[in-house]
């Protein structure tokens, strides 16, 4: 027996008379403060070794995201294959690729477990009807092949009321991705039309508030924030007592977007009272802020009607300005995707040759741009001036065909 067992020391630190021990073997004791040291020792060690493994880890998958994110068409690569079908909007198309960028690579940062570090940056869309804004979003979806849901604000409710409540979007979302929650949970984009529509009513946002619109106003905050939705699991509406599923809607995208008639009298406005407080007026600096494009900011949306934490949500604005003659000219015969080309496609595949010529596009263009429907007017027309070719043209011996101004204005005429 040695000196220390033989006075009930510790082995360790030599000392712990009358302390209590633990014995270990008959040459092994260790007193409660050694003990507590080593407990220390090992729990810092494995702190260590969780943190290299975990910082491992990290350097592994933050190599996989980049491997991933390098494969996919960057913003400037989105906005070239927008051109093709999206004519005008250079600053919207833009904004968009970069959100859709940003939301593609969130994805990707999800999958490898970074998720939480991304913020999600909806956007609210702000321009004249028939200016595209449902178009571009539509169609960047299609290009990288991400599943969206349209809706319109005038539809919803709050949940409990009748109408569609805003979680029938998230189901409408779900049917898109063929009922893969997953899908939709981490790639969906969910667009809201016409969310202007939702505005406090009268000339004081703080009178006369609208309570369906105030409503799906609040409900919306919860729902493009993140929070956890019940969607029937056989599709269509959800039914008290039906089974369930439950999707989490933190990283689907959501673009709100409305026409917000009459807000440039806000901005106007603004820029107009700040040249008449002073008492001397710079005319060249007036007649450049006058020639500036009216931006719409986040505080006009506030005035506007819309609530501050509703805009605090949707905060990357993108401005759409009303659509030039040149433009419109331009989406009829240089998008991919306008009426004209389709029928001059269809027609093709009569073995026709389908033309227009440029005093017919002018004509055409013109009656959408007096009419202040934006292009929505023209695939109408379109169809209109081209009914009578697109009824009798297959059973005639016509190999080309040209539409006239004479007539586009014929047909105008007989409306
Ligand atoms: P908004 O949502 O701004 O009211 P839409 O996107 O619904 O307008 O536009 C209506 C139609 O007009 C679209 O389906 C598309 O065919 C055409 N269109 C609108 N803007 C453009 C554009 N900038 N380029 C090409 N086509 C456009």
């Amino acid at each position: 027996m040695t000196d220390k067992q033989a006075k009930n020391l510790c082995t360790a630190c030599g000392e712990g008379e009358g302390k209590n021990k633990v014995a270990y073997s008959d040459e092994l004791l260790i007193c409660e403060d050694c003990l507590d040291l080593g407990k220390n020792f090992l729990s810092e060690q494995n702190q260590l070794e969780l943190e290299e493994t975990k910082v491992k880890a990290e350097k592994f998958g933050m190599e996989k995201v980049v491997e991933e994110v390098s494969k996919l068409p960057k913003p400037a690569e989105l906005v070239q294959k927008l051109d093709e079908y999206v004519i005008g909007p250079a600053e919207a198309k833009r904004m968009l690729s970069v959100a859709i960028y940003q939301h593609q690579k969130r994805v990707i940062l999800n999958n490898y477990g970074f998720g939480s570090g991304a913020k999600k940056s909806n956007l609210l869309l702000i321009g004249p009807t028939g200016t595209g804004k449902t178009f571009l979003a539509e169609t960047i979806a299609l290009l990288t092949d991400l599943p969206i849901h349209i809706e319109d604000a005038t539809t919803l409710t709050e949940a409990g009321y009748v109408g569609d409540s805003v979680e029938d979007m998230i189901q409408g979302l779900v049917d898109k991705c063929g009922g893969d929650i997953a899908l939709a949970e981490s790639k969906g984009i969910v667009f809201i039309d016409e969310i202007d529509k939702l505005r406090k009513r009268g000339d004081s946002a703080s009178l006369n508030r609208d309570p369906a619109g105030d409503g799906v106003q609040s409900a919306l905050l919860k729902l493009s924030e993140g929070t956890e939705v019940r969607i029937s699991t056989t599709g269509g509406k959800k039914q008290s007592g039906n089974p369930t599923n439950i999707v989490n809607t933190s990283n689907i995208l959501f673009i709100a977007s409305g026409a917000f008639e009459g807000i440039e009298e806000l901005v106007k406005g603004e820029s107009q009272s700040g040249t008449k407080a002073g008492f001397i007026i710079d005319k060249e600096a007036t007649e450049k802020e006058k020639s500036k494009p009216k931006v719409v900011l986040a505080k006009h949306v506030i005035d506007y009607g819309m609530k501050p934490e509703f805009v605090g949500r949707f905060s990357t604005i993108v401005n759409l300005e009303p659509l030039s003659m040149d433009v419109m000219k331009a989406i009829i015969t240089d998008s991919k995707k306008s009426m004209f080309t389709s029928h001059q496609l269809l027609a093709k595949a009569d073995g026709i040759a389908l033309t227009i010529s440029d005093d017919a596009v002018e004509a055409i263009a013109n009656d959408a741009f007096e009419k202040k429907i934006g292009a929505r007017g023209l695939d109408g027309t379109i169809n209109k001036v081209l009914s009578d070719f697109s009824f009798e043209s297959p059973s005639e011996q016509c190999e080309e065909f040209e539409i006239t101004k004479e007539l586009v204005e014929k047909k105008l005429k007989a409306e």
